[in-house]
């Protein structure tokens, strides 16, 4: 894979001999200009060849590989009501439910015009309104793995003539512990097919995916695999510890941040993340997977509405969510796997639009900063924040009173190496389980329970076009990996 690429400067839908029903829902979403990926993925995918794309979610990715699909489909579509009619011809595995929910919403609104039919099936929710679908027949079937074995033990997923599969994602997949689902999925296929393989981060694994189920792929890139996007202000803050929660808050009104994700680590961590921000008057959620899918789908609504500033999330939770013009992202937790830092400072600086991505550095992430570093291969900016004791504004009497007492003795100035001084701060707060529980790091083996009921989300809300043209402002390139 090389570096280089030329970016097609004047490229337009009609180029690419799509047909009218095709154009006609793309004029409807307001695109008027393919994004860099779907300039280049969208013929290689039309000429039936293989694909691994380098390409995050934000660039246009879903429509890079659904509407190629969708026209290559065209000449099976058929209005018959004969189930076997409408076998699954098009597979689209995704790593997270929410994913799978928002490429589905996408396929759906490029297919309406055309009488292919769609469906998403993934887990948590009920199988039986799947099952009916499935059984009906549907062309394009967009699932997450598990729930997709589910439906072909139950036999009513049938994929013997599945000719597209996409695995979108698939870096994520892999770190959810997907291999052995996607191994049994890849062997119920037929081995004649085109197979389109989308990752942000191109690592040794998914290389090896690579060569074993695609067949001499077109690499397609638009930001460089394991890149970090170049619109995106990058600032490590060293705290201690105890002071990142202070460190959160002061960020957030020091910079007038509206709408944040805040990435956590664990789910506990996230929970209580989320409830201290509460207390010191940021209007925060959290998002992971043993919320219940109401839950995440309202926190989700309300961040997008902009009546949440802080959306406290786990990587899994986040994955995949397309929140149009996310001014920052703040790392709370510096990320086990490196690779996530990438992926969260992904969700700002979205589709050439620029943000922010600050992250918290304690003494004892050493190890983490210097994994990011490596894989990104450069230093990052680390700069000491000096975290003022945060003023509260509790809407409770007792939050109200414990604040007038505890504010004066609270109130410090922290270098970036004192140590966290935790007796003090837990007797600020409530007594609530939440605080005393152990730290529960996130394995990913771990990840894949987290997968919980996901919050189905509204089409995705459009990027600015000309956002979307810049893509990650990186050279690009087309190249054949053979
Ligand atoms: P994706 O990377 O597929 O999640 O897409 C990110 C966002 O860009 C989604 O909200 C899409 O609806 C939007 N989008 C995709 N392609 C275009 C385009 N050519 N012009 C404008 N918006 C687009």
């Amino acid at each position: 894979m090389s570096d280089t690429a030329t970016t097609p400067t004047n490229a337009t839908f009609d180029q690419f001999g799509l047909h009218a029903d095709i154009l006609k829902a793309i004029a409807e979403q307001g695109y008027t200009t393919p994004t860099p990926i779907q300039a280049k993925a969208i013929p290689v995918v039309l000429g039936g060849r293989d694909v691994m794309g380098a390409a995050q979610t934000g660039t246009g990715k879903t429509a890079s590989f659904s509407l190629p699909i969708i026209q290559r489909l065209l000449p099976l579509a058929n209005t018959s009501a004969s189930p076997a009619r409408h076998p699954v011809r098009a597979l689209i595995l995704t790593p997270t439910r929410e994913l799978a929910d928002q490429v589905a919403a996408n396929v759906q609104s490029y297919a309406k015009h055309t009488a292919l039919r769609s469906a998403v099936v993934f887990g948590g929710v009920d199988m039986n309104p799947q099952s009916a679908e499935l059984r009906r027949g549907v062309e394009i079937l967009i699932a997450t793995p598990g729930r997709l074995l589910d439906h072909v033990q139950q036999k009513t997923a049938n994929l013997g003539q599945v000719q597209m599969l996409v695995l979108d994602e698939a870096d994520r997949m892999l770190d959810m512990g997907f291999l052995p689902d996607l191994q049994r999925i890849l062997n119920l296929l037929p081995t004649e097919r085109q197979t389109l393989l989308f990752s942000a981060t191109f690592s040794p694994e998914i290389k090896k995916l690579a060569s074993t189920y695609l067949r001499n792929p077109q690499t397609i890139e638009v930001a460089r695999s394991n890149s970090t996007a170049t619109n995106v202000t990058q600032i490590v803050y060293e705290v201690a510890e105890g002071d990142k929660t202070g460190a959160v808050v002061q960020l957030i009104r020091e910079r007038s941040l509206k709408q944040v994700i805040v990435f956590c680590n664990s789910k506990i961590g996230a929970s209580r993340l989320a409830r201290q921000l509460e207390r010191d008057g940021v209007v925060a959620t959290a998002i992971h997977g043993d919320r219940s899918q109401s839950e995440r789908m309202q926190a989700l609504d309300a961040f997008k509405r902009g009546e949440i500033e802080a959306l406290v999330a786990t990587d899994v939770a986040a994955r995949g969510l397309d929140i149009a013009e996310l001014p920052a992202v703040i790392n709370f937790d510096l990320p086990f796997n490196a690779e996530d830092y990438v992926h969260r400072i992904g969700r700002t600086g979205r589709a050439g639009a620029s943000g922010d991505a600050l992250s918290l550095f304690s003494p004892n992430e050493r190890k983490q900063l210097a994994d990011i570093e490596k894989l990104i291969k450069r230093p990052l900016d680390v700069q000491r924040l000096t975290v003022d004791a945060p003023v509260r504004h509790h809407h409770d009497e007792r939050g109200a009173r414990r604040d007038r007492d505890d504010r004066g003795s609270r109130r410090r100035t922290t270098g970036a190496h004192e140590r966290p001084s935790h007796g003090s701060h837990h007797r600020q707060q409530p007594v609530d389980d939440f605080f005393f529980k152990p730290y529960e790091p996130s394995p990913s083996a771990a990840a894949r329970r987290e997968e919980a009921p996901a919050a189905p989300q509204k089409p995705a809300s459009k990027q600015p076009l000309a956002a979307l043209l810049g893509g990650f402002g990186m050279p690009r390139k087309t190249t054949s990996s053979n």
